[in-house]
């Protein structure tokens, strides 16, 4: 008789959830996912709504080969599965105090992007790209294998690596290498904002988020990235993987502290190992009771830091813009304005501010001759200093004042559908820790086997997937964390897979060109 297939729980169908169900299906795993949204994706999902689609959270889809080789394990391919267009320019940043790029990954144009800012700036590109190339490639080990305890980092080649990481430099810092204005500094670094970070904190070997998009693009699935959910959803569903929406998860069930299952309003659900993709803090505040966990208390994680979080505005517009398809708008006062966010815990009256025009590339978001408009302001996160319930009007009102500076004025009487998602919001409709919507802070004491263990440290049979553990928040690293949760699990489980045994190796870029794309769909 063929032995009785693993049993799988997964909890949350985020991209970190839905990519480890794929793995593990594919690996023969018997999976369940529950996700108490009426919908799969996180946040990662799309707002649907008056002929608009917006996309929830991420935007910006970076480093496309690790959801390809997730989906090559299921057999098919991100190509296959979702259309994508390269941007050229990746991005307009400009600057509050005079001035603006638009980085292109052209190299030559870029430099001429940089010369008109600063001219002596414009030698120090090709040079910061060459580093990081070096860079990622050395430090490539670290994203891809899990790091458990001490030992595992002074095995690793990380020691080697540590003087090229320049472990207590900032990326401001670092970038003083190559570049003398802070202007061109601010557009090779502002991409610790994805962490949820300050430049001036984020440890320097996180240069490698814009080396990143220059060397491999920014790219813009069609449908937006919610689309990549729904596609990994799809696949998902194709490999046998039964997922249950609307299910919240009430607690995890153990026998001492090895987990045996999950508890959801339908009754018990028996699995040999539980994977945990929702918000980390959150999940283990309520699906786990406090005395089961030691390193990880409810005390010990009100102390971790928390990275900032975002106010969202979403806005159906009659018209379209010829602007570009993201605009990165970087205050006056940048200092002070991250200073609001990270250290006083205010609202800023100048914030800086990103809007994407996703009809420019995309016009299926709109109805004809309307355009969707995704305004994303960094804050604090959830701190008794700011009251949303009082600030949430006033702060759209100052929302729409902003972007006009990148030429979205006049807006107000166009406006034909709009949501406002504030970092309580966040907090309580989306279950996430102080709302701290891009998880723990990633300082170098939070990183690493400092943070959560893929294999969680303080339970048997649990793995943690998605932004709450190692490599850390984006998706190229979540998909990663999914990689790295579903070997050990595989392997706790002695289930025989390729999987369990191939450490992630291959460097080639596996995701064609738009051309490709395009001619595929
Ligand atoms: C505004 C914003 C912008 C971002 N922009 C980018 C970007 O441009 N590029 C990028 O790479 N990344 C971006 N990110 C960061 C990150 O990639 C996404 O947040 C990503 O969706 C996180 O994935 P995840 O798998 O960790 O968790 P999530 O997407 O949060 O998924 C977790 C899932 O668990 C579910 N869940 C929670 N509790 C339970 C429970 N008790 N029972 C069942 N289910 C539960 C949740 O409903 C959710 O569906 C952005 C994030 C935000 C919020």
């Amino acid at each position: 008789m063929p032995a009785k297939p693993a049993q799988a729980i997964i909890i949350g169908a985020g991209p970190g959830g839905l990519a480890s169900a794929i793995l593990l299906a594919s690996a023969g795993v018997q999976v369940k996912i529950f996700e108490r949204l009426p919908v799969a994706g996180g946040r990662t999902s799309t707002i649907e709504a008056d002929g608009f689609k917006f996309d929830l959270g991420p935007t910006f889809f970076l480093y496309p080969r690790i959801l390809d080789e997730v989906f090559r394990a299921a057999g098919t391919s991100l190509q296959a599965e979702v259309p994508m267009v390269r941007l050229d320019p990746q991005y307009r940043i400009q600057f509050g105090t005079g001035g603006l790029i638009d980085a292109t990954p052209d190299l030559a144009r870029m430099e001429q992007q940089i010369t008109a800012l600063f001219p002596s700036d414009a030698a120090g590109f090709r040079r910061f790209i060459s580093e990081n190339r070096t860079k990622l490639d050395a430090m490539q080990p670290c994203l891809e294998n899990p790091f458990i305890g001490w030992k595992s980092v002074l095995n690793l080649r990380l020691l080697k690596l540590l003087p090229m990481l320049h472990p207590t430099e900032s990326v401001d810092t670092y970038l003083k290498r190559f570049f003398k204005d802070e202007r061109v500094r601010l557009a090779f670094c502002f991409q610790s904002k994805y962490l949820g970070m300050s430049p001036f904190r984020c440890p320097s070997l996180f240069s490698i988020l814009s080396f990143i998009e220059y060397e491999y693009g920014v790219w813009h699935p069609l449908g937006g990235c919610g689309a990549v959910s729904v596609a990994m959803t799809r696949v998902a569903q194709r490999l046998g993987v039964e997922i249950h929406l609307g299910q919240p998860v009430q607690e995890i069930l153990f026998a001492g502290r090895r987990a045996t299952g999950v508890r959801t309003e339908t009754g018990s659900h028996h699995a040999d190992a539980v994977v945990v993709n929702a918000d980390f803090a959150r999940a283990m505040e309520r699906l786990v009771p406090d005395r089961l966990r030691r390193r990880w208390t409810d005390t010990k994680l009100a102390r971790k830091k928390y990275s900032c979080s975002t106010f969202m505005l979403y806005l159906g517009v009659e018209g379209r813009f010829d602007l570009p398809h993201h605009t990165i708008h970087i205050a006056n006062d940048y200092v002070r304005n991250l200073g609001d966010i990270e250290d006083r815990h205010v609202l800023s009256d100048d914030p800086s501010f990103y809007v994407q025009n996703a009809c420019v590339t995309d016009p299926g978001l709109a109805p004809a001759g309307h355009s969707t408009l995704y305004v994303l302001v960094p804050t604090t996160h959830q701190h008794p200093n700011v009251d949303w319930s009082k600030e949430r009007g006033r702060f759209r009102d100052l929302a729409l004042r902003q972007i006009a500076k990148a030429g979205y004025g006049n807006l107000e009487k166009r406006i034909r559908f709009e949501r406002v998602i504030t970092p309580a919001d966040w907090d309580q409709k989306y279950e996430i820790y102080r709302g701290a919507t891009f998880n723990l802070a990633h300082g170098l004491d939070q990183v690493l086997h400092l943070r959560p263990n893929n294999r969680f440290e303080d339970l048997d049979r649990v793995y943690i997937v998605g932004g709450g553990t190692h490599p850390g928040s984006g998706l190229p690293v979540i998909f990663e964390s999914a990689r790295i949760s579903t070997r050990l699990l595989l392997r706790d489980l002695g289930v025989p897979s390729e999987l369990a045994h191939t450490p992630n190796t291959s460097h080639t870029e596996t995701v064609g060109d738009p051309a490709a794309y395009a001619a595929a769909h």
